[in-house]
């Protein structure tokens, strides 16, 4: 017997029929003799809708003006899940399994008070433990929890992934099975390149930096929870039959699992290709070069809320003045001008240059620690297809290039291929 936690994401729950579905998955694991916990996610496009809503409804007559009250934005948008967690748990009682659904404030999942794209700051795994000795299966809401005013809290957008991989650690999961519309996690987006493999395992810091730097299947902080908490998590499809054969597989069943790096014999020196587009470019001209400029040009841009990623600075050649360019969401480009324009005096320099429309596009593997030649292996790559290469940034474990948003899908290819990706 495993305690297995799952996770349905919207598009799995889409309508009564797919729901239908999750409840064949999941009673194949109660059938299996397994504990088992469900957590689900709104409707697909529901969550959407009702953000749209509380947009609506918060403005002024004639007004164009997006401030919303984020309490009550949590109060609206936790309700996608509160109607799929009964829907399922209705499901599966009509299948003859013993079932029940919870929102976040009856387990509790507590979080801190940041409304609207709230941290979890505890669970208390009890709760769910005695449900398990009582052999329900309890359905919990995802994406909501209860604040330290004792109101609703959501996480931010996609956060029911981050609830189930909290569940999963707080009831001690042997595994946490996030059910979604792919069927793993890839060696880059087959959308752009199909000869893209799925991968069967791949390590915490690896998914890490495969989430942050633009793949979609996981939300960010959900790795970041598996990667501390050692949680097993299995990325896997909800549209494959559920009984067909191998899915109930203990330790083995089909899709990609994130684990610890020791878990994976076979290691490859790049493991993905990931790439973020809507990126821009700023580069600030002959900046004075003097303990205190980069705070004073960072610090008012992470007041404003504005995601500064690659930043690179050049060594002065004088000694007195440098250049400064890093790179901002595109969504956020006339926010970072504006903030820019103000400190312009205070810090000095003479120009500020941007470019909208930018793309970053990562290498990313663990093998590339013990490997010399990973970077100059594309650097040549780009060059040979003359993608001009605009910055670069890396870490042990990751080299991310930015160019001009048009070369995406070559870069993408390009790079894929060089490091044999699309090969067995
Ligand atoms: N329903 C929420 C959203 O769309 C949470 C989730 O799906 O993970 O962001
Ligand atoms: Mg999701």
């Amino acid at each position: 017997m495993a305690r297995i936690v799952m996770k349905f994401g919207g598009t799995s729950v889409a309508d009564i029929a797919r729901i239908r579905n999750v409840a064949r998955h999941v009673k194949r694991e109660v059938d299996a003799g397994h504990e088992v916990a469900v957590v689900v996610s709104a409707m697909s496009g529901k969550t959407n809708e009702l953000v749209g809503w509380v947009q609506d409804a918060s403005k002024a007559e004639g007004s164009n003006l997006n401030i919303y009250d984020a309490r009550e934005y949590d109060a609206v948008v936790a309700s996608g899940e509160q109607v799929t967690s009964g829907l399922l748990a209705l499901t599966l009682q009509a299948m003859g399994v013993n079932a029940r659904s919870w929102q976040g404030w009856q387990i509790p999942i507590k979080t801190d008070g940041a409304h609207g794209a709230a941290r979890i700051a505890e669970i208390d795994g009890s709760f769910l433990i005695k449900r398990f000795g009582e052999g329900q299966v309890a359905v919990v809401a995802g994406f909501q929890g209860i604040a330290p005013d004792n109101r609703l809290s959501t996480l931010g957008r996609g956060g029911s992934d981050t609830s189930a991989v909290a569940i999963a650690a707080a009831v001690k999961a042997d595994r946490c099975d996030i059910y979604t519309d792919v069927d793993g996690v890839y060696t880059t987006d087959p959308r752009i390149e199909p000869k893209a493999r799925r991968l069967s395992k791949i390590s915490f810091e690896e998914m890490l930096e495969m989430a942050s730097l633009g793949a979609k299947v996981l939300q960010v902080r959900s790795v970041e929870l598996a990667m501390v908490h050692r949680v097993r998590t299995f990325v896997r499809s909800s549209f494959e039959d559920p009984d067909a054969p191998g899915m109930g597989d203990l330790l083995n069943p089909p899709g990609t699992l994130i684990c610890d790096e020791e878990e994976i014999v076979e290691q490859q020196v790049v493991t993905g290709i990931a790439y973020a587009k809507d990126e821009a470019q700023i580069s600030l001209r002959r900046v004075a070069d003097r303990p205190g400029v980069s705070a004073g040009i960072f610090g008012p841009l992470a007041e404003a809320n504005i995601n500064v990623d690659m930043i690179v600075q050049n060594i002065s050649e004088d000694g007195k003045f440098t250049d400064i360019t890093f790179t901002v969401p595109s969504g956020d480009l006339d926010k970072a001008l504006f903030v820019l324009g103000k400190v312009k005096e205070t810090i000095g320099f003479d120009a500020v240059q941007s470019e909208p429309g930018m793309s970053k596009v990562s290498v990313i593997g663990i093998g590339m620690r013990s490997h010399a030649g990973v970077a100059a292996t594309a650097f040549k790559a780009l060059a040979d297809r003359s993608i001009n290469i605009r910055a670069i940034t890396t870490s042990e474990i990751k080299i991310s290039i930015l160019i001009d948003g048009p070369y995406t899908e070559l870069a993408v290819r390009t790079l894929h291929s060089v490091y044999g990706l699309d090969k067995q």
